[in-house]
């Protein structure tokens, strides 16, 4: 349908124009009031959810009645609020995956904080888009760039970003080095045509986003060399060297060194001093992939592990692992923010900045990773820090190795448990002692999942399946502990007693 402007531009719209004294169509509740109680009986049931998580399972399986609830097709008509609040009672709460819950140690989760719930909740009701313009949420995401500066000793002139995990913050670092090596015309041109052949070098023990940050940069996972590890799971520092080494001779160009502060398997921290100065000889990029361990800088008893990071030139870490701010918040620092910038940076009419007014500002979010619209995670984790302060949450990450010390030695006196591997951080593999194949581990894990007591994983260490606890929780206790070590215990027994099934 066209209708005649006054002047210039025909309206070109299927829309049909609003009749006057239409009935309100706005998606605000009609009823404020009403709202407002169930909110806050919804607010209050989340808090006694926290408060009261130690009486419920870890974790149970979603029962078919609640899976069912969720295959329905798309809702056109309304439904009353309070309605879908008692599905999410009935169908949601229950089903969590476990990690509020002390007794879950499957896997390196936060446990979240009350704080950090109410922030993600007024995060919300502000609903800021935190991609660019200017703003508050730019401003309190700067504070958080700024204290991991300070953190991590980088120099002025660093440069952070919220995202969704280490996991994009490892790609964002392997895409940033990448350009740094390669050139801005890279960005354009891409590698196919360059005959320069980019390899990186991490350990064996790293963790898989970072050979798919290869694989995303186009540089490619059979570019990434995984550098053997020593005894103590940290990469041997003179394997990589002699692998710089023989890629140099080959004619390739090694661009880049990735080490990891703290790994998934065991917890190991590599050798960061000493990585730093084979990165400044050689020329790479240092990054650090701290999703686990970054956040132990927080404690001045662990901060000595992580010698040698203020030399790198990036950190990827995760608030929502040790710094148990709510998912997600993940998180990358740069010390040469013109370089991050570098990578990312786009100038599309619509994201122009003006001298003054809300299109104001120089670097905004978006220049320097690829979202765009995003949300606002510096509050949450801005609330988180400010409250609780960094001592705090120190204390909480060495009150976790301390406990993993714990587990340790109690496995280690056990008449029926043998540790796999050396505890290093917060992360104990253990398993049934002098049993053949990792069979029964395996099983016992998923016993203790099932019976929703305690939820520790298994993994593969040297070919065997062990028992994984990764103690991240800052609600988890000694008695927790003794739990868990009871809970295996009888498990084994039961097993051991059985005939063996496979
Ligand atoms: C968890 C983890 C990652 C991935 O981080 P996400 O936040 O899950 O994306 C990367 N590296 C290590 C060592 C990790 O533990």
């Amino acid at each position: 349908m066209m209708r005649p402007m006054a002047r210039g531009l025909p309206v070109e719209s299927v829309v049909p124009v609003q009749a006057d004294a239409a009935p309100a169509r706005d998606l605000d509740p009609a009823d404020w009031s009403a709202f407002r109680r169930l909110a806050h009986a919804a607010l209050d049931e989340v808090i006694t959810h926290i408060e009261t998580i130690r009486d419920r399972p870890v974790w149970q399986q979603t029962p078919p009645v609640s899976r069912d609830r969720f295959t329905q097709p798309l809702p056109r008509q309304p439904r009353s609020f309070a309605d879908v609040l008692d599905d999410v009672r009935s169908h949601v709460v229950p089903y969590a995956t476990g990690n509020a819950h002390p007794l879950f140690m499957g896997w390196v989760h936060g446990a979240g904080t009350p704080v950090g719930m109410i922030a993600e909740m007024i995060a919300a009701g502000l609903n800021m888009n935190c991609g660019g313009r200017d703003h508050i949420g730019l401003v309190v995401e700067q504070q958080v760039v700024q204290w991991m500066a300070e953190a991590f000793d980088y120099s002025e002139g660093a440069s952070g970003l919220f995202l969704t995990g280490s996991s994009m913050a490892n790609i964002l670092a392997v895409i940033i080095a990448k350009i740094e090596a390669t050139g801005a015309d890279t960005r354009r041109q891409g590698l196919l045509k360059s005959d320069r052949q980019l390899v990186a070098y991490t350990s064996a023990e790293a963790h898989g986003c970072i050979a798919q940050a290869m694989e995303l940069s186009g540089i490619g996972s059979a570019h990434l060399r995984r550098v053997c590890v020593d005894a103590s799971g940290s990469m041997d520092i003179a394997r990589l060297r002699a692998a710089i080494a023989a890629d140099r001779a080959a004619g390739l160009e090694p661009f880049l060194v990735v080490a990891t502060a703290g790994t998934v398997n065991t917890g190991a921290i590599d050798r960061l001093a000493l990585i730093s100065e084979v990165a400044a000889q050689e020329g790479l990029w240092f990054h650090v992939d701290g999703a686990i361990g970054a956040l132990a800088a927080f404690s001045p008893t662990l901060r000595p592990l992580l010698a040698g990071i203020e030399r790198s030139h990036s950190v990827a870490l995760d608030f929502h692992k040790w710094g148990h701010v709510p998912y997600d918040a993940g998180f990358l620092l740069v010390r040469d923010g013109a370089s991050h910038k570098r990578a990312f940076a786009n100038y599309e009419a619509y994201l122009q900045r003006a001298d003054r007014g809300l299109a104001a500002g120089d670097t905004w979010p978006c220049d320097l990773g690829p979202d765009l619209s995003r949300g606002f995670r510096a509050l949450k984790t801005w609330m988180t820090i400010e409250t609780l302060g960094t001592d705090r949450i120190g204390d909480a990450v060495l009150s976790n190795c301390e406990l993993a010390r714990y587990l340790a030695e109690k496995v280690q006196s056990s008449p029926l448990l043998e540790l796999k591997a050396t505890v290093k951080l917060n992360i104990v593999c253990f398993g049934i002692r002098g049993a053949r194949d990792g069979t029964i581990n395996r099983e016992i894990v998923m016993d203790l999942q099932e019976a929703g007591r305690a939820v520790p994983s298994w993994t593969t260490i040297a070919g065997q399946c062990v028992i994984r606890c990764a103690i991240v929780n800052h609600r988890t206790t000694r008695a927790d502990i003794d739990h868990l070590v009871d809970c295996v215990t009888a498990m084994a027994k039961v097993r051991l007693q059985a005939p063996q099934s496979a």
